[in-house]
């Protein structure tokens, strides 16, 4: 079977258009794209009549107004939100003040992790350190509206309190940035962590959905054969890792440029961080020492 990570570049949607994308679900696409946000956030409208929407998005006017265009005569109930990343969150304020859902799903913000001393983080810009849910949803929780209901699936790596939630009437995964068609996902620390990433994949792989929503981009196809690609890649740059330790590198600043060849500047930062991500992980296992606990600039080895 191929482990070949082929991604699906080809997404092109107005932004504040709201699309029927299935019998429950409807997407109205974010105008926020960039190098990380792909053509911008997806918020999805679940159902008919009394329904739910996931992922708000930014706080964006002009995409919360094209949410509550879309849903003009229908009750929102629930704002489900899948993490805490200011392209994802925080429109869900906006939504309830303007409906009065409860806002639902993950926890406020929280890192994998305590800062290593003298770290500052450096991508703290993206967290969205407002979001109060009014009710959290854990493994399996769910809330549920006329022909549909959304169960929550604990998917941390990406970030610390990152949910998937399923919908089990059209066997569909909103996949939020655990699991995109378009690219990797990105896992940097304190707020995400490669060991969980990779056990949050592998959680995946025991489930029955046949098709993915993600927070970005098109759907995601054969899902199960995708996420087992996605964990080969990710054991593929471990072993990339491995070898420039082994060739002498030592540090983040020196491994990045020979692994990541082409590099888009804008994302020089993001590439560190999952770098140390994965030396984090690799340190955890005994196969790479550093001296104290990981840093950025720390100096790493071949245990
Ligand atoms: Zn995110």
């Amino acid at each position: 079977m191929s482990n070949a990570l082929t991604f699906d570049l080809d997404f092109r949607v107005p932004p504040g258009a709201c699309v029927a994308l299935s019998p429950l679900i409807r997407r109205v696409v974010a105008d926020n794209p960039g190098p990380i946000t792909f053509t911008g956030t997806c918020s999805y409208i679940v159902g008919h009549g009394r329904v739910a929407i996931i992922d708000p998005g930014p706080d964006l006017p002009a995409h919360v107004d094209a949410l509550l265009q879309a849903v003009k005569g229908e009750t929102v109930t629930h704002v489900l939100v899948s993490h805490t990343h200011r392209d994802h969150s925080p429109a869900a304020r906006a939504i309830k003040a303007a409906t009065g859902a409860l806002i639902v799903g993950c926890s406020a913000h929280r890192s994998a992790r305590p800062l290593a001393v003298g770290e500052t983080n450096v991508l703290e810009a993206s967290a969205d350190l407002e979001h109060r849910p009014d009710m959290e949803m854990r493994e399996g929780d769910a809330v549920d509206g006329p022909g549909w209901r959304l169960e929550a699936v604990e998917t941390p790596g990406h970030m610390a309190n990152h949910l998937c939630f399923a919908l089990p009437e059209e066997r569909v995964l909103f996949s939020a940035d655990h699991v995109m068609a378009w690219a990797t996902s990105f896992v940097g620390p304190p707020d995400g962590a490669m060991s969980d990433f990779m056990a949050s994949l592998d959680k995946l792989r025991g489930r029955e959905e046949t098709l993915y929503w993600p927070g970005h981009g098109g759907p995601v196809r054969d899902p199960q054969r995708f996420v087992r690609a996605l964990a080969h890649h990710r054991r593929q740059r471990e072993a990339s890792i491995l070898n420039r330790l082994a060739a002498g590198d030592r540090t983040i600043e020196a491994i990045v440029p020979m692994i990541y060849q082409g590099l888009n500047p804008a994302l020089s930062k993001a590439a560190a961080l999952s770098v140390f991500a994965h030396l984090e992980d690799l340190v955890a296992r005994g196969l790479v020492v550093t001296e104290g606990p990981p840093t950025l600039t720390g100096e790493y080895r071949l245990a």
